[in-house]
Parts: structure tokens; sequence; C-alpha cells
């Protein structure tokens, strides 16, 4: 088996943490990325994007040697959540975290820094390998927006691994749900709160009427709804006037996706015939996936993580990750996503194990070199 380059691994990965890469301002990530494999023989086309304008990386090592293996798609996003400002980072019996006033950016460096070892060691080693490709990602914390722009016609892969689950190494992520995101917009009549309330119409009030009947949370064990931010009003003495509030509807069944959205639609736009104008526009931000467990992604993965002494557990996505994208963009790809450490992401308590990175690289190791 090929082994891990313990101390590069651990170097690469604290240059990526302190790289700048919050989305839109990914170029610091980009350039550390470029500067580790420098010296490999790999092709990489920049800006890999429909759009040419979003700087999705492709990174492309040929095949060598004598292998039946089909090329495989690795990919991981190389943007961060805010905030990153004066980053510093702390390595405390072995785990990564920062000094909490910011977060850590494991999520999703824990992913890039395995994928880049993997190259550099698949590379210095004898072993046959088929041909690695490899999607670096943009935009993904803003709506996946880099996945659904980048250019697939360059992808011939059709097997594919997004390393962006968190929990540890050994979870496979098979299926993730649709979403579609939503915002209403209510309009009332404002009148003096304390000497004509009768003369107001409250679109705060009409909307936590409304609020109070949509199916809100967890609906079941595939399906949930929320309400992540709601604004209106003006002043105390003011019958508030409007109101506007934004959510999302998630579930891996596309029937009860249509269902609930229907149903929170006529709910909200009820509100028409008594005198409010509310206007509830929708999109759907991206489509499901679920693959059998007797794919070969499936099977290939599973070996590799039972190769490297861990035991797979199949768990099904809470959230959308770009393995969602290419499974809706690539013709024919399996893609799963696969845990690589990281916990408490989007927080300030974010952290990961470096042991569990060091693992995740050996699972992409034992994937590739067989
Ligand atoms: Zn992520």
């Amino acid at each position: 088996m090929i082994s891990v380059d313990r101390k590069r691994l651990q170097a690469n990965f604290e240059r990526l943490l302190i790289a700048d890469g919050v989305s839109k301002k990914e170029d610091e990530t980009i350039l550390v990325v470029k500067r580790i494999l420098a010296n490999i023989p790999v092709d990489i086309i920049e800006n890999a994007s429909l759009s040419k304008t979003r700087k999705n990386l492709y990174i492309r090592l040929p095949k060598r040697g004598d292998t039946d293996s089909p090329p495989i798609l690795l990919s991981a996003h190389m943007d961060t959540v805010e905030p990153t400002t004066n980053i510093k980072f702390q390595c405390i019996n072995d785990l990564y975290s920062t000094d909490g006033t910011t977060i850590l950016g494991s999520d999703d460096k824990a992913g890039i820094v395995a994928i880049l070892e993997c190259l550099l060691a698949i590379h210095e080693s004898e072993f046959p390998h088929p041909t690695i490709e490899v999607a670096f990602t943009v935009e993904e914390e803003i709506g996946l927006e880099g996945a659904k722009d980048f250019d697939t016609t360059l992808i011939q892969s059709k097997r594919g691994i997004v390393i962006d689950a968190d929990g540890e190494p050994g979870i496979v992520m098979f299926a993730g749900p649709s979403q579609i995101l939503f915002e209403v917009t209510i309009k009332g009549k404002a009148a003096h709160a304390g000497m004509a309330p009768e003369e107001g119409k409250s679109a705060i009030l009409f909307a936590s009427q409304c609020i109070a009947r949509i199916p809100f949370g967890r609906i079941d064990a595939e399906t949930t709804t929320n309400i992540g931010r709601i604004q209106g009003g003006r002043a105390t003495n003011i019958v508030a006037e409007d109101c506007f509030l934004n959510g999302e509807i998630r579930s891996h069944n596309p029937v009860k996706l249509d269902i609930i959205k229907n149903q929170m639609k006529s709910i909200f736009e009820n509100g028409n015939e008594f005198g409010y104008q509310v206007h509830f526009q929708d999109r759907f931000a991206y489509k499901s996936f679920s693959l059998s467990k007797d794919r070969p992604i499936l099977t290939q993965v599973s070996q590799a993580i039972l190769d490297c002494g861990l035991t797979p557990q199949y768990k099904v996505c809470g959230g959308g990750c770009d393995a969602n994208i290419f499974n809706e963009t690539i013709p024919s790809m399996e893609c799963i996503n696969l845990a690589c450490g990281m916990t408490d992401v989007h927080t300030h308590k974010e952290s990961v194990l470096f042991t569990d990175i060091e693992r995740v690289t050996e699972i992409l190791l034992a994937i590739c070199s067989r």
C-alpha cells in the first residue's frame, strides 16, 4: 500500500489554513494548491467553468501502467464561510482548532489537502493507477455555484468522490436531498398603533399567522423546512406595513417537496383575499441523489475503507453538496460524499483531528491505487 507523507500532509494543511478563501475570494487558496502541485506532471485547467469567470480548477493526473480501473473524479471546494481574517490556528493533541475568533476552514481544506497528498504520493510511487481527475470548486458555500458552473465536458470519469462531509473517516454519504428556496414579501397597511390600530393591517401579524400554519422543521424522515430570516416594520408606534421572509424546503422525495411548497404558497397567498399584497417566489436550488449499495462507486469505496482497517458507515446527507450537482449534470455519473473528520463546521468551534485527515487520505490512496 502507498503510504502518506505525514509531515508533508501536515505542512500543506497549515499552508492551506492560512490562505484566504472566503467565497468569491479563493485566489490565495488557488495559488497554494498550484504551488503544492508544481513539481508533478499534472494538467491544470484554470477557470474551468462554463461562464469562464468562476475560478474552478480542473486537474488531471493521467493513467500510469497496467490497470483496468476506470478514471475517478475527486472533488473538494476551495471556498470557506466567514470569518477567516487573521486566522490563528492551534494544534493540541493532534486536534486542529482556532483561538475562537474565526472559523478554522477545515471545511473543506481537509478535503483539499487529502486529495493533494493523494496525487503527490501516487505520483511518487511506482504503482499503476487510473486517470485521476480533480474538481476543486469555488463558491460552494453560497449555493453550490462553482459546481453548477463547472465545465463538466472536461470530466471523463463516471465515478466521483466529493470529500466534504463532517464526521469520522469511513462515513459514506450515498444520498442527499433536493432543495427549494423561497422568499415571501407581504404588504399590509400602516396606521398609528395607538390612535387608530383598527385602520392598519399588520404585515408582521399576518406573517406570524402563516408561519404558525405552515409545515415547519422536521416534517418526516426525508423532509425538512425552515424560515431562515424575517424582517419588517419600522417603529413601535406604527402598524407594520411590510414584512419579508425567506426559507427553504428540503426532501429526498421530489413529490413531497412539491406538495409542501404548494401548501406554503397557498397559506401565504391566501392573504391576497384579506387585503394584503403577498408575493411568494420560489426557485429550485439542487436535485436529490441516491445511489444503491451495489453501484460500482460504493463497492470500490467500501472495499478501500475496509482495506484501511475501518468500517464503512452509510449515511444520508441532510444538506446539499457538490455531489448533488455532479450527479445531476454529468451523464451516468455516480458520485458520493466522503467524511474527512471535520466537526462543528461553520462555527468558531470548528475542529479536525489530524489523524482523521491522514485516514481519509489513506482511503483515497487505496481507492486510486487499485
Ligand atoms: Zn463544505
